[in-house]
C-alpha cells in the first residue's frame, strides 16, 4: 500500500478490529513514519454519531484547547484578526473562544453546528490562523486536506497525539472501536508535511503549529507550557463577545422576519 503522506511503499504492521467487527490492516511507512489503515470502507458507519460516545474527554479538551490557543494567539498573532476552527464539530470551541473575545468562525463538513450558529466560515473570509483539534487522525487524504486548509490560512495550530515507536496494536489512540481514527503521525511525519508546504513545524506535547512566522521552537514550547498562566494574565484584556453576539443573532433573526 502506498503511503498517503509521502507515497513510499508501506509495510503491513498488524490488524485491528474496527467497530467491533471489521478485521482491518494497519500499514506503516518506513520513510515518513506515517501509519494508516487499509482503505476505510467503514467510515459512513463510524460517523453515524459525529462525536463518538466513548469520547468522554470532549468538553475538558475544549477547555484546555481554549487556554492553549488563546495563549498562542496572544503571544504570536494579532488577536483582533479573524480565526477559523476547522472541522469544528458542534461548535463548542468557537463559542468558548468568542466568549473570551476572539473572532472565531466555524466550519465542518460532517457535524451539525449547535453552539456557533450564525458564525459559520464564509468562503473569502480572511483568516489569520486555523485551529484543527482532533482532526488529522480522521483524515483519509491528509495532504489534500492540508492543501485546502493552507488555501484558507498560512498558519495552523493543531493537536495530535504523536505515535510512539515501535507502534503496538494496543496503542489506545488507534481506538478501533469507534472506527474514526485512520491516520497516525510521529513528529517526523509532521515535519515531512510541514516541509512539503514550505512551513515550519513547532511542537510542544500534543500541540503543534505549522507556520510561516519566525517563531522559535523554544518560544512555542514555553508558551504552551505556561499557557494557564499566560491565559489568566491576559484574561483582563479579553473583551467577551457573549452580549454582542446575542445582539448580532437577534438582528439576523429580525432581518429574516422582515424580508
Ligand atoms: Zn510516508
Amino acid at each position: 500500500m502506498e503511503c498517503k503522506v509521502c507515497r513510499c511503499e508501506c509495510e503491513e504492521k498488524f490488524e485491528g478490529l474496527i467497530l467491533g467487527k471489521y478485521k482491518v490492516k494497519y500499514y506503516f511507512c518506513p520513510n515518513c513514519e506515517h501509519l494508516q489503515t487499509e482503505e476505510p470502507y467503514w467510515l459512513k458507519e463510524a460517523y453515524k454519531e459525529p462525536i463518538a460516545a466513548e469520547d468522554t474527554g470532549v468538553l475538558q479538551r475544549n477547555l484546555n484547547n481554549r487556554v492553549a490557543a488563546a495563549s498562542v494567539l496572544s503571544c504570536f498573532f494579532d488577536i483582533d484578526k479573524k480565526f477559523l476552527d476547522y472541522a469544528g464539530g458542534y461548535g463548542v470551541f468557537v463559542r468558548l473562544m468568542r466568549d473570551v473575545g476572539f473572532d472565531f468562525v466555524w466550519e465542518d463538513k460532517f457535524s451539525p453546528n449547535l453552539f456557533a450558529r450564525g458564525f459559520e466560515y464564509k468562503s473569502g473570509d480572511k483568516i489569520d490562523l486555523i485551529t484543527a483539534f482532533e482532526l488529522f487522525e480522521h483524515l483519509e487524504k491528509p495532504v489534500e486536506e492540508l492543501e485546502k486548509m493552507f488555501e484558507i490560512s498560512s498558519d495552523i495550530l493543531f493537536t495530535q497525539n504523536t505515535m510512539p515507536l515501535p507502534v503496538k496494536p494496543n496503542w489506545w489512540y488507534l481506538s478501533p472501536s469507534a472506527g474514526q481514527h485512520i491516520s497516525f503521525y510521529t513528529n517526523k511525519t509532521l515535519d515531512f508535511l510541514a516541509e512539503k508546504f514550505g512551513k515550519k513545524h513547532l511542537s510542544s506535547g500534543e500541540y503543534h503549529l505549522f507556520t510561516e512566522k519566525d517563531i522559535e521552537q523554544k518560544a512555542f514550547e514555553e508558551v504552551i507550557k505556561n499557557s494557564a498562566h499566560i491565559y489568566l494574565q491576559n484574561a483582563v484584556d479579553y473583551k467577551s463577545r457573549i452580549a454582542s453576539d446575542m445582539e448580532y443573532i437577534l438582528k439576523l433573526k429580525n432581518d429574516v422576519k422582515n424580508i
